[in-house]
């Protein structure tokens, strides 16, 4: 046997199963060949560009200097959870107990405690697919399974109501989705949502995750709707939200959920035996950003809005590119299923991998095969740069894609 052979022996089914990241890989590759010197144009990464507000930034070195450097609650600071209650009054109309909050080290966190809390072999989890990389990966963790809704383009990629109740057995669980959505940028309506609340209102065994961490990056015009506002599902609701993009506090890792108490208590006694609570310091700027100006998130999101416009009508001049219009997030989704099957020089296209690989290398521009998120005739372009890297973008795009015969 030789030595990868034994290595391998050693590790769990559990990760030799694992799918890895594939946002998180594609960025990483990206910023491999940039250390190469390649001018790469990465659109892979799901973040915001810009940086964290300063009156933020102050807040967590005050926390510093005042000596929150310990050890919080795993819940969280009770601080935080009361900043939290407060904004779920103030935007989404809610009434939850500090109890009910749980912060964690990332939404991505607080999504598999809620996995790990709630699902196990022999469950079904309902997922709307496309759908963020990490829910399968994350489901499958428990040994639950996934039973993928898929929305088409034609549908705005929104899986509806009576998909849903057709996707539904005695084996379900949970229904995860996220709205605005991650990788699509569509927006469920009040009335979408409704829909779903009653279908999942029949069915007291099912705990709807309600992924909102793209609340405030919405262009409809309307304002954020959360499944949760509807009685007759919010006792079997969790909201999961964070600070990752509406305040551009990636490296700050800090999620959390709104949950029926019993979830929270779950979710709680997860996270004391996997990471204790996250970072004090973040906490308490997090508090702060929360109850404090939020000029700099809506200004994020005016810009976000105007590069949407320009991204979309750019690429929707890509011969052979089908864009859908995202109303949320800063992703677009584009079928490019037109090229599959077309070749330059020695590299066919046969699929999304292969035409992110195309565009990687000979492009030099970093996208998301859609296959991570269950469509595998899309790709995902996340459009966080700024309006000159993004038309430069496009044009590497139409070059290459011109190239294929
Ligand atoms: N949910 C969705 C839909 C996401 O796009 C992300 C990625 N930021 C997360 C959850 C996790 O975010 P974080 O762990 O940074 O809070
Ligand atoms: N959520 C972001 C994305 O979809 C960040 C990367 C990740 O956590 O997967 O790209």
């Amino acid at each position: 046997m030789n030595s990868s052979a034994m290595n391998h022996q050693h590790l769990s089914n559990r990760i030799i199963n694992m799918g890895e990241s594939a946002t998180l890989k594609m960025a990483q590759l990206a910023r491999e060949l940039t250390a190469q010197g390649h001018k790469i144009i990465s659109l892979s990464l799901g973040e915001p560009d810009f940086d964290t507000p300063d009156h933020i930034k102050k807040a967590a070195i005050k926390a510093l200097e005042d000596g929150f450097t310990k050890y919080t609650p795993v819940a969280g600071l009770l601080e935080l959870r009361q900043a939290i209650c407060t904004k779920l009054e103030r935007d989404n109309k809610l009434s939850y107990k500090a109890t009910q909050i749980v912060v964690s080290n990332g939404a991505k966190q607080s999504i598999a405690n809620l996995s790990m809390s709630l699902l196990q072999e022999g469950d079904e989890a309902i997922v709307l697919s496309p759908y963020w990389v990490s829910y399968k990966e994350i489901v499958e963790l428990s040994g639950a399974s996934c039973v993928f809704v898929k929305g088409s383009i034609e549908q705005d990629f929104k899986a509806n109501a009576e998909q849903i109740k057709a996707a539904i057995s005695d084996k379900t669980r949970m229904l995860i989705f996220s709205s605005p959505c991650n990788p699509t940028g569509s927006v469920f309506t009040r009335e979408e949502l409704k829909a779903i609340a009653d279908v999942i209102a029949q069915h007291p065994q099912i705990t709807i995750v309600s992924d909102e961490i793209y609340e405030y990056i919405n262009f409809t015009g309307e304002a954020h709707v959360s499944i949760a506002e509807f009685e007759n599902v919010k006792n079997q609701t969790v909201i999961v939200n964070g600070f990752s993009k509406g305040f551009s506090m990636t490296g700050w890792r800090l999620g959390y959920i709104a949950a029926p108490q019993w979830i929270a208590d779950a979710c709680v006694k997860m996270q004391g035996q996997f990471t204790s609570g996250a970072a004090c310091f973040s906490q308490k700027a997090a508090a702060y950003a929360l109850l404090s100006d939020m000029t700099p998130t809506f200004k994020m999101t005016e810009e976000f809005h105007k590069r949407r416009d320009l991204f979309v009508r750019l690429l929707s001049e890509v011969p052979g590119f089908k864009v859908n219009n995202p109303t949320g997030a800063f992703y677009v989704f584009p079928d490019v299923s037109a090229y599959y099957g077309k070749s330059f020089e020695d590299q066919k296209i046969e699929n999304a991998d292969d035409f992110c690989d195309y565009i990687l290398y000979k492009g030099h521009v970093a996208l998301v095969s859609g296959d991570a998120f269950g469509d595998p005739n899309c790709v995902r372009l996340s459009y966080s740069l700024g309006e000159d890297d993004l038309k430069e973008a496009v044009r590497r795009i139409a070059e290459a894609v011109s190239k294929l015969k």
